[in-house]
């Protein structure tokens, strides 16, 4: 699996820092090793597609 760690950038504006958390932490929350400011870790990576599927099926002549 590559996905053993999740690179998560850090909430605070004046921070940002990009800090890799391993996935196993996913659902809980870190705390920033530079701010202290504590970030909670979606359960999921960003979806790259919708959730509804392409309509497939019939095709429509022009
Ligand atoms: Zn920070």
């Amino acid at each position: 699996m590559s996905d053993a760690h999740v690179k998560i950038m850090c909430p605070s504006l004046v921070c940002r820092k990009v800090l890799s958390v391993p996935a196993i932490a996913r659902g809980q929350t870190v705390r920033c090793k530079a701010c202290g400011t504590v970030i909670r870790i979606p359960e999921k990576a960003v979806p790259r597609e919708p959730a509804a599927p392409p309509p497939k099926g019939k095709e429509r002549a022009a």
